[in-house]
């Protein structure tokens, strides 16, 4: 357990505060499944408190000039990289994952969205155009008020954050909500706000869960612009909510992502960048290539060399420094993982490597959500375990043999978020990725990000675009002024 903060709370108007009801939750740590801290069970009153608190803010902050901002959320990244080693345990502790992950990747990416967006908003150009020489317009881009922020476990604090970043950076503020399954770094994230000095109410965290706090964020009137992130149905969900108030909403979604080998690609590369693609996070990272597609020349070898490389990652205490392979987050999780390994047998699939749970890790851990990281062979494109997002250690290879095949299997899904593909041909990469549809198209890579470009999906993987400019749009009101001659 983090030290003194076993019970977790409401972060609003820059102060700690339990929930109105005084209900809490367990927090569970997925190593041990055993609770190591209690989270606020908020209701629609905290959440009005929040708002509360918000929209006072918002009256002082919306009119913070820039430059200030900006150097408040410089510190904001500053605190939570002084505090890395607090922030990456905290993370471990939370989601199962590898702390070693959490150290090197999720926190300091969230360091890095704090960091982008405070300087973002320096270099920001307003449109002007010319009309026939008898007008002259200008677009003002202004903030849009409270915004409501509600994010998965899988990334707590990076998805978090990304999203938290750009709406106060652009002048808005804030009611946040995590996972609340995952809620420590977002509890310690307060703290990090008051040491950089941010303005109390401009960010608002209320813990909890999603039918009570979540709903009541979607659902509030004060709050027009809701950034989600979360799987398919409960974004399904908030857009029923949002629809008949005409909010902005921004939806990034779940993912059935494939993950193409051509056999002319570098197979090397191919195979170490898959069992980062397949296992990362224990496969809980909405961008994994769980669908892998390889072309027929090259398939034996494929498989042959990603269950053996797959067969050597360190399962083990997610606080162990060498561990490759932590805990799947929830007990409901973990059985949906073996849920989806049993049907795949029952759809004809084989188990190539892993398909149950590790030999017991250590004392600490015995009563921990582990599986080992699967891979299967023998499924037909359309089965369910291809099409439904499972969210957990397991992938499918199927072999394909032309370009216009396996485009059609890629693209034979409900979902659209991101795709990888391997060659050396590099008209074949770009015929293919015009051809995909996903928001993404990783070649001979995968999870390198910009933070610049467009990210989000296509089809049920969402609607709108997070990153970059999408970003600063997505949390500003365009008003288009036209002065005429
Ligand atoms: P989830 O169950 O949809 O939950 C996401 C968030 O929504 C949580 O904070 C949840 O609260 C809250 N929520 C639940 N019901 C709600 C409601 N009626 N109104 C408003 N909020 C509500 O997703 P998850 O299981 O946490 O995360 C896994 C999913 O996220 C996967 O499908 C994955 O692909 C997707 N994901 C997508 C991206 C992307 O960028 N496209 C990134 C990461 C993850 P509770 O936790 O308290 O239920």
């Amino acid at each position: 357990m983090t030290e003194g903060n076993d019970r977790i709370q409401n972060f609003i108007d820059g102060r700690y505060v339990e929930p109105l009801a005084g209900a809490y939750l367990d927090n569970i740590e997925p190593a041990t499944g055993k609770p190591y801290s209690q989270v606020p069970d908020s209701r629609p009153e905290d959440v009005e408190l929040a708002v509360t608190a918000a929209e006072k803010a918002f009256e002082q902050w919306s009119r913070t000039p820039s430059a200030e901002r900006s150097t408040i959320l410089l510190r904001l990244a500053d605190a939570i990289e002084r505090d890395l080693e607090k922030f990456a345990l905290a993370e471990s502790i939370d989601t199962g994952k590898p702390v070693s992950l959490a150290r090197n990747l999720d926190i300091p990416r969230a360091v890095s969205n704090f960091r982008f967006f405070a300087t973002a908003i320096l270099h920001t150009e307003n449109e002007a155009h010319v009309t026939d020489g008898v007008a002259f317009n200008y677009t003002l881009r202004q903030p849009r008020g409270i915004t409501g922020l509600i994010s998965p476990w899988n990334l707590p604090l990076y998805l978090l954050s990304w999203k938290i970043a750009p709406a106060i950076a652009c002048g808005n503020t804030a009611v946040a909500k995590p996972s609340e399954l995952t809620p420590m770094t977002a509890h310690l994230l307060g703290e990090a706000c008051n040491q950089a000095g941010l303005p109390p109410g401009v960010l608002n965290i209320v813990h909890g869960t999603g039918p009570h706090v979540g709903q009541a964020i979607t659902a509030h009137p004060k709050i027009t612009t809701i950034s989600f992130t979360g799987g398919t149905v409960t974004g399904r969900k908030v857009a029923e909510t949002c629809a008949p108030m005409f909010k902005k909403m921004s939806l990034e979604l779940g993912g059935k992502n494939p993950n193409i080998v051509f056999a002319d690609a570098d197979l090397d590369a191919a195979i170490t960048g898959s069992v980062r693609s397949s296992f990362a996070n224990q496969g809980q990272v909405c961008l994994c290539g769980s669908r892998i597609f390889v072309q027929r020349a090259a398939y034996q070898h494929f498989v042959d060399g990603l269950v053996d490389k797959t067969s050597k990652l360190r399962i083990g205490d997610p606080l162990e420094p060498t561990t490759e392979q932590g805990a799947i987050v929830s007990k409901t999780q973990l059985e949906k993982v073996k849920f989806y390994v049993d049907l795949a047998q029952q759809e004809g699939g084989r188990v190539a490597l892993g398909g149950r749970a590790p030999e017991q890790i250590n004392d600490r851990c015995r009563d921990g959500y582990f599986f080992q990281p699967t891979i299967i062979t023998g499924l037909a494109v359309g089965c369910r375990t291809n099409r439904e997002e499972i969210f957990g250690p397991v992938v499918s290879i199927t072999p394909f043999d032309d370009e216009e095949e396996v485009i059609r299997y890629a693209n034979d899904c409900d979902y659209g978020l991101a795709s990888s593909v391997w060659t050396q041909n590099l008209s074949r990469a770009h015929r293919v990725a015009e051809q995909i549809q996903t928001g993404t198209v990783w070649v001979n890579c995968w999870l390198l990000r910009d933070l610049r470009v467009p990210f989000g999906g296509m089809k049920q993987s969402g609607v709108g675009r997070e990153g970059g400019n999408e970003a600063l749009h997505f949390f500003t009101e365009p008003k288009n002024v036209c002065i005429a001659k």
